[in-house]
């Protein structure tokens, strides 16, 4: 057992964190106006300039497509350098998702795509030249996708497709979707849905309104009104929906438990120096046990699910059964980086309540980070179905 990590991504996670520091935060407070600004409108959070100009220089410093094998004009990396690599990026606010291709959806499609689907989607996907989105989630089905309603109907050899998805990250700037439809109602979930592959852009495809949300990105209503698609739309076998979704989740549940514990160590961060810089009563805070307290507490409370989560990206490459272990660092670290977020935030007093600092914003949006890719309660379930049924693997 060695818990150093190889040299190889020690370089990566210094070249991540620099560029971070000098390419990420200081738009911060742009971003953070921009939000104020925008209201209730969909607008980027980022001038799309600026965002190309960023992801120009990422491309530039190896930061880009590492989970894309060589093959495809990859780097070809592991999933625990993917992990590392985020981590460090989130150290800032900027990108909620990171730099395109879409991480999650990389693989799925690798191993999905076949036929006309390869050089229509993946390709120019890997490239980071089309954006996915995926549409699960409908209002009757959510955590429980038995609610959906969403038919395709099998008509004169096509596919039609009626109905309505709710909460889908990208739709409005999407290429193509990747969406879940009920095809037969008496199987359901037991063989009755299918997942299409669909140009956004397809006449009966329309993204009406954005949903603003506590958090940094919007999501999007989707309505489909009789799109017609093909048999070679399909992804993966007909009936069976969530086959290629399976490997997808995992991967998502990684990157969102990097992303809080890359907030949550910048949080520490910033603690750190206010301790040491503000004086109350004639001592710096950081003579206080109080203050003390919340940095040691902190500090666990990051390295014990950094711990636990480079053991999952590390479960990943080695493609073993992670699905209660997903569940848990998702959930360890979607909870752990709220509290870390909030004792910043108390540390810093008045300050730490204003748009000057980065720690309000964070605070919102992590609370995303307990419902989206399931809600922990979901999750906690899982866990211990899991643990009931198999007992415990150590
Ligand atoms: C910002 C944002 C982005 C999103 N992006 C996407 C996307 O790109 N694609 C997509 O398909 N969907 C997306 N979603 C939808 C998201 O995946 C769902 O909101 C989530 O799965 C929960 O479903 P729901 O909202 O229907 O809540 P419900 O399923 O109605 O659950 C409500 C609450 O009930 C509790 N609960 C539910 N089931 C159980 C249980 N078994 N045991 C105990 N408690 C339970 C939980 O506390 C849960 O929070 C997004 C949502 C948001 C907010």
């Amino acid at each position: 057992m060695d818990f150093q990590l190889p040299e190889e991504l020690r370089m990566m996670r210094e070249t991540a964190a620099r560029f971070t520091t000098r390419e990420l935060i200081p738009h911060e407070a742009l971003v953070i106006r921009r939000e104020v600004e925008r209201g209730f409108s969909d607008t980027p959070l980022l001038p799309p300039e600026l965002e190309q100009q960023i992801m120009d220089k990422a491309r530039a410093a190896g930061l880009v497509g590492l989970e894309v094998p060589e093959s495809h004009g990859g780097l070809g990396l592991s999933i625990l350098a993917k992990c590392v690599v985020v981590e460090q990026l989130k150290h800032s606010i900027l990108f909620p998702f990171g730099f395109a291709p879409n991480f999650p959806d990389v693989f799925m499609l690798l191993e999905n795509c076949r036929g006309d689907q390869i050089e229509k989607y993946l390709k120019p996907f890997l490239k980071g030249e089309a954006q996915s989105c995926i549409a699960i989630t409908e209002p009757g089905a959510g955590s429980d996708v038995s609610g959906m309603q969403m038919r395709a109907v099998r008509k004169e050899g096509k596919w039609i497709l009626n109905g309505s998805k709710i909460y889908i990250t990208h739709a409005r700037y999407a290429d193509f979707m990747i969406v879940v439809t009920l095809t037969d109602p008496e199987k359901g979930t037991r063989g009755g849905m299918t997942t299409f592959l669909l140009d956004a852009k397809q006449p009966g495809i329309s993204v009406p309104s954005a949903y603003p949300t506590v958090g940094d990105y919007q999501p999007y209503e989707i309505h489909f009104d009789n799109v017609v698609a093909e048999d070679h739309q399909v992804l993966g076998q007909v009936g069976q929906a969530f086959a290629p979704l399976q490997g997808r989740l995992g991967l998502r549940r990684m990157e969102i438990a990097a992303t809080c514990v890359g907030l949550a160590t910048r949080c520490l961060k910033m603690m750190i120096e206010q301790a040491k810089l503000r004086q109350t009563f004639g001592v710096p805070l950081a003579d206080r046990q109080a203050v003390q307290w919340w940095i040691a507490d902190s500090y666990r409370d990051i390295e014990l699910t950094r711990l636990a989560l480079y053991k999952l990206a590390w479960d990943l490459d080695h493609k073993n059964d992670v699905r209660r272990d997903a569940s848990m660092v998702k959930v360890q670290a979607t909870e752990m980086v709220g509290v870390v977020v909030d004792r910043a935030m108390q540390l810093f007093g008045g300050m730490g309540m204003t748009k000057a600092l980065p720690l309000e914003y964070i605070s919102r949006v992590v609370r995303i980070y307990r419902v989206v890719e399931g809600p922990s309660e979901v999750h906690r379930w899982v866990m211990a179905r899991d643990l009931l049924k198999n007992g415990l693997p150590f």
